[in-house]
């Protein structure tokens, strides 16, 4: 493995970052302070090839992989966290899953539009008595020879009320388990029997949407179903592996901005005469959180290396995701001591970081369910795929 990277992979860091600065900076505290979900965010990152990652030119994809995705995601992540939704409610979720399981036509009339921005991707696994244990969702796909008629109730979907096309998971065999799960791709705009409830009441991740969607005899085309039926939970898995490259990038680029905003603090506030950064104290929870973030970094580089090079990646991608999660939450919550009681003042960004930084411990396999795939794998109970 190559640290170094390439002047192309430099070039592409740097242009995120001038992105991030000029589109998602001026707007982070408006937008949090208003909830507002700024859409035309993403219709620019598709302008700029920020969507594109790990699909073929010819769906509008930048003919880039995951190192160079990685590299993008984290520049805007560190300016606002919730943006690394774009990629994984666009991208590295609906998208790749529907260039690996998906027919000619659908490739063709889903990938582009949501490459480019142009539409509002998701993906919904989650129901109020299903997380962790997804085999055990209970909305139901019923098959009805010429059309599929869908009852059931998401919970906690990104982007479900502002989306345009997502993946829906469902049941297609009673009492099937993992073996009686199916895929299908859902067009919101044009589905009668969706109702898009917005989620409000939630501890961070302001700007970024998050919904209920309950399906009340939805009827959805033959042709909705993604890949073959009752193989819905190895679609799942599939998608889950690269979307949680998307939550572990997210957690890195938290934790460094943390980190940031951490020793520029210390070294403008002065107690006692002299800078607080002097104080060894405060200088070992500065080399904690540098430690905790740089080996998160090279845990996520070693995951998108490896998916790159297509080797066994479930292993490194759940490391990848617990180690920045770990980073985010003991950062930020480092960053607020810092900053004293200013870390405690919404005009400081300590409490985002901590409210946004949470969010890693549960979605996307909670730190619990990743510390069972680490150590499976490590045991030889499961397979590294
Ligand atoms: C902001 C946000 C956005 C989200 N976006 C999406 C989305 O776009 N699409 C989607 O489908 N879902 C989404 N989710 C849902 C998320 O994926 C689930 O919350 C997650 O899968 C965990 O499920 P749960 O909350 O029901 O927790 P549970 O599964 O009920 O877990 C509760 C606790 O029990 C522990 N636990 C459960 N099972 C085990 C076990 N076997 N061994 C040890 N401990 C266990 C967990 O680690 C956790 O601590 C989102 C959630 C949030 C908060």
């Amino acid at each position: 493995m190559d640290f170094a990277l390439t002047d192309e992979q430099k070039m592409i860091q740097d242009m995120a970052r001038k992105f991030a600065e000029k589109e998602i900076a001026p707007y982070v505290e408006e937008d949090e302070d208003n909830h507002y979900y700024r859409r035309e965010i993403l219709t620019k990152m598709g302008d700029e090839g920020l969507l594109g990652w790990n699909l073929p030119e010819e769906y509008g994809g930048n003919g880039m992989g995951w190192m160079e995705g990685v590299l993008a995601l984290y520049e805007i992540s560190k300016v606002h966290t919730s943006w690394r939704l774009s990629v994984s409610g666009n991208v590295w979720g609906p998208a790749m899953t529907i260039n690996e399981w998906g027919t000619e036509e659908q490739k063709q009339k889903y990938i582009p539009g949501l490459l480019s921005g142009r539409s509002v991707g998701s993906f919904a696994l989650t129901e109020a008595n299903t997380g962790s244990d997804v085999a055990s969702m209970k909305t139901f796909a019923e098959d009805k020879g010429d059309h599929w008629l869908v009852n059931g109730t998401k919970m906690w979907i990104s982007g479900g009320h502002t989306c345009d096309v997502g993946l829906l998971y469902a049941a297609t065999e009673k009492g099937g388990g993992t073996k009686g799960l199916s895929c299908f791709i859902v067009d919101y705009n044009n589905t009668p029997g969706i109702t898009r409830i917005p989620i409000l009441k939630k501890v961070g991740m302001w700007p970024a949407p998050t919904s209920e969607l309950v399906f009340e005899n939805a009827v959805l085309p033959k042709e909705a179903l993604l890949g073959p039926k009752n193989k819905g939970f190895l679609v799942c898995m599939w998608m889950l592996n690269n979307t949680r490259m998307g939550c572990a990038t997210g957690s890195v680029a938290l934790s460094a901005a943390c980190l940031e905003g951490a020793c520029k603090y210390a070294m403008e506030r002065t107690q006692f005469g002299v800078p607080i950064g002097t104080y060894q104290m405060i200088q070992q929870q500065i080399a904690d959180m540098k430690l905790e973030d740089e080996g998160a970094l090279y845990m996520l580089y070693h995951a998108a290396w490896l998916k790159d090079n297509k080797l066994p990646n479930q292993q490194a991608t759940s490391m990848a995701k617990l180690a920045g999660c770990n980073a985010a939450v003991h950062g930020a919550n480092m960053a607020m001591k810092i900053y004293g009681a200013f870390g405690y003042s919404t005009e400081y960004p300590c409490g985002r970081w901590l409210r946004d930084a949470k969010q890693f411990e549960t979605l996307e396999g909670t730190s619990n369910i990743h510390n069972q795939i680490v150590a499976k794998i490590e045991l030889g109970i499961q397979p590294n795929r």
